[in-house]
Parts: structure tokens; C-alpha cells; sequence
């Protein structure tokens, strides 16, 4: 094995991650240009160390990707949610979404992947949240829709659906903290009434 490659694969967990989760700095060990080695330190005119080839000088930047959702509302004013048949959180409920693909818009992939997760054809409108979370690299977008066609489907990626209305979310089988976020900013808009007393059943996060 090459000195530069046992470096690359070995550096100490703190001085890979530079920001990056760990289990994301794993998969970067390659120049995807030229294949060389990737090191983590400073490069001319940045303000933070990045990962660049020691090679061809190639940055690999490392961003969060972006999944786009939506809480589809029935005609009566109930959510949909899927219970989750895949992992991350298999058997808990969640709104249907993805990750964008590069070439569409988030509307589109929106629309998408409603689509395919649920059977449903739905309008996105207003943007109930935008929510990062850095540990698992991703911005998740959640859109408020509106139904306006197909009907549910089962697929892979859905055990069932559920239909709740605000006061019944079942907050503790929620599977994401996004989706948890999601839903309680859907909530107050909605009911916001509801607010102080959801407050005080959500667990801290
Ligand atoms: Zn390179």
C-alpha cells in the first residue's frame, strides 16, 4: 500500500472530519479527478482546511445535500404519513421525501418522490420549514400540499399510511427529528392553539 493512501485511510478521526461527519470522511479517501489521495488541510485563498488531492490539487468540497418533503393534506385538514418500510427509521412514521436529483427543480422532486412513496399527485405550496441537520449532511425541505390526485399505493419504502390530524400526530413514532420538526411547524400554522401543550410533550432535541 502507497504512503499517501495508508495516510489518507488512517488519519486520526478529529483532523479527518474538519466539520465532516465521520462516517461521510470515510467515503472521501480518492481524488474523484485523478485518483490520487485526498489530505485534509489548507488550501491558497480558503478560510477553512478542506480535503484536496495531493496530486492535481482538486478540492472535494464537502456540502449537505438537500431532501425535499411534503406534508400532504387531506381535504379534512389531516396529514398523510407513511410508517417506513426501509431504514433509516424502519416502522416509524414519517411525510414522504428524498433526496433531489440534479436535474430537477424542488418542486419537482417534490412532486416525485410523493409520487412514489405514496401515490399521491400532489401541489407543493408554502414552506412549512427548512431544517439542517449537519450529522447526517442533509437540508430538508418540507412543503405543505395539497392533494390533487392519484390515491394510496403500496410500494417498498411504506409498511402503511396514516392520516392525522394535528392533535393526533404520533409524536413519539415520528421518525426523524426533521420530520418532528416539520410537523410541529405545520402544527402551530394550523393549530395554534395546540402550540404550548405539543411544546411540553416533544422530547428535547
Ligand atoms: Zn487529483
Amino acid at each position: 500500500m502507497d504512503e499517501d493512501l495508508t495516510e489518507a485511510t488512517h488519519r486520526p478521526e478529529e483532523h479527518v472530519s474538519g466539520g465532516v461527519p465521520s462516517w461521510l470522511a470515510a467515503a472521501l479517501n480518492y481524488c474523484s479527478r485523478c485518483g490520487a489521495a485526498l489530505r485534509f488541510g489548507s488550501i491558497d485563498g480558503d478560510h477553512r482546511e478542506r480535503l484536496a488531492c495531493s496530486a492535481c490539487g482538486f478540492v472535494a468540497y464537502v456540502n449537505p445535500r438537500l431532501v425535499v418533503t411534503t406534508l400532504p393534506i387531506t381535504e379534512g385538514g389531516e396529514v398523510v404519513l407513511l410508517r417506513r418500510g426501509i431504514e433509516p427509521g424502519y416502522g416509524f412514521w414519517a411525510q414522504p421525501g428524498g433526496f433531489l436529483e440534479i436535474d430537477e427543480t424542488v418542486r419537482e422532486g417534490a412532486i416525485r418522490e410523493t409520487l412514489e412513496e405514496t401515490g399521491l399527485l400532489v401541489e407543493p405550496g408554502e414552506i412549512v420549514g427548512l431544517y439542517s441537520r449537519t450529522q447526517a449532511a442533509v437540508v430538508v425541505v418540507a412543503f405543505e400540499a395539497r392533494i390533487v390526485g392519484g390515491a394510496l399505493r403500496d410500494n417498498p419504502e411504506a409498511l402503511e399510511f396514516g392520516t392525522f390530524a394535528p392533535e393526533a400526530i404520533p409524536w413519539p413514532e415520528i421518525a426523524f427529528r426533521t420530520s418532528t420538526w416539520a410537523l410541529r411547524d405545520w402544527v402551530r400554522r394550523v393549530r395554534p392553539d395546540l402550540h404550548p401543550e405539543l411544546l411540553r410533550e416533544l422530547p428535547a432535541v
